[in-house]
């Protein structure tokens, strides 16, 4: 497992608390290309986004962790142990922060009291992992809080742990690890295999634009447990340890698979591909692995269909859904002195032909979550 190479993003450390406590952020994401790749052990290629969740904690002295976060109903308040069981903590979005206190626990966090402050601008439910920012910095908080020493990655295991416990749903460590290794003006090649990483730099010349097609995204859980266990069947069934190491042959006739392998393939091509900043095949690889998510994997829904053609009538080089599907977030790129107007004309045409209300931004590539101090 190694730290990323070429410009790597710095293993870092958390450092243990201070009597005054800290403030600790971590990004949202957005995923150029390789979705439903990470918990198959594939490629992914996020970028850490302009937009963030902040923990503000102090010691309390006591054995309770009581958070509040900005805008979001209720007040949670559970044993800073982790023994109160995620799924059953109310307000509902407390089991994040109660599912990482049980997955520090298990790494041998002090169960140090602390009061904590959420604010966070990355859009809740969309794509763009406010879960995980949020789990990242508070998995931080945690961690100085309880005078954890812990790794970049055990980090992002944590958060990845204290989600699924929080949900259910078994994701991969994509968002974790984005949002602690971001580097800015660079994507994130990132190997979920061997946990490493290659901060692929984004040309000025590109504009990567983000926007909401207005449908929530339900989380799909079931639908998603079900894509993972039916491609890791598949990958059991070649005698293979995960579809990472399926050919495309190997899984021709089996659509989730085949999405898996082919979108590894995309994924390589377009990290070559981006410090140049090849538009027409970049953009050519991200609509093919738009169709591959919507025939395949079938993990799209008709207004993220419609959103993508919009950019693409509009002038965008290409488009996507991105993250798990189901509603949400678009990606797509364009030449970057347009981006804005090619971003406002595709919203344009996509509001007036679905009478949805999308919403997006230009979005710029950030570092990841640095805590103070490190
Ligand atoms: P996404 O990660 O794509 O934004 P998810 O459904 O995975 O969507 O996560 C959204 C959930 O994460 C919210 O419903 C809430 O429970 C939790 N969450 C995200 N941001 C915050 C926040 N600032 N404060 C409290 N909970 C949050
Ligand atoms: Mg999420």
């Amino acid at each position: 497992m190694g730290p990323p190479t070429a410009e790597p993003p710095r293993p870092r450390v958390a450092t243990p608390g201070t009597s005054a406590g800290e403030v600790v952020s971590a990004p949202g994401r957005v995923n150029l290309i390789g979705d439903h790749t990470d918990y198959h052990g594939g490629l992914v290629l996020p970028m850490a986004v302009d937009r963030s969740c902040t923990v503000r904690w102090v010691p309390n002295g006591g054995d309770r962790v009581r958070v509040r976060s900005e805008g979001m109903e209720g007040r949670v308040d559970v044993a800073a142990d982790g023994s109160d069981d995620p799924d059953q903590v109310d307000p509902p979005w407390g089991r994040f922060p109660a599912g990482v206190l049980r997955a520090l626990a298990g790494r041998g966090r002090a169960p140090a009291g602390f009061d904590a402050d959420i604010s966070s601008d990355v859009p809740v439910g969309s794509g763009l992992s406010s879960s995980s920012a949020l789990s990242v910095a508070f998995t931080l908080a945690a961690a100085g809080a309880g005078g954890l020493p812990i790794g970049t990655v055990e980090v992002a295991r944590a958060a990845l742990e204290g989600e699924v416990l929080a949900t259910g749903v078994p994701g991969g460590l994509m968002d974790q690890l984005t949002a602690l290794w971001g580097v800015a003006g660079h994507a994130l090649l990132i190997d979920c295999r061997e946990l490493s990483a290659r901060a692929v730099p984004l040309p000025e010349s590109v504009a990567v634009l983000v926007a909401h097609c207005g449908v929530p995204r339900t989380l799909a859980g079931s639908a998603y447990a079900q894509r993972r266990a039916a491609g890791e069947a598949t990958a059991r069934s070649l005698g293979l340890a995960s579809l990472r190491d399926a050919t495309a042959e190997q899984v021709a006739h089996d659509p989730i698979a085949r999405h898996v392998v082919a979108e590894n393939a995309r994924v390589a091509a377009f990290a070559d591909a981006l410090p140049s900043g090849e538009l027409g095949v970049l953009g050519a690889l991200m609509l093919e692995s738009h169709a591959s998510l919507r025939d395949d994997y079938r993990v799209s829904i008709p207004e993220l269909d419609a959103l993508v053609d919009a950019f693409v009538e509009e002038g965008a080089a290409g488009a996507r859904l991105t993250g798990a599907g189901f509603g949400g977030c678009v990606v797509a790129i364009a030449a970057a002195p347009s981006g804005q107007a090619v971003l406002d004309r595709a919203t344009e045409r996509y509001r007036a032909s679905t009478g949805r209300e999308p919403r997006g931004f230009v979005a710029r590539a950030v570092d990841g979550a640095r805590p103070l101090g490190a």
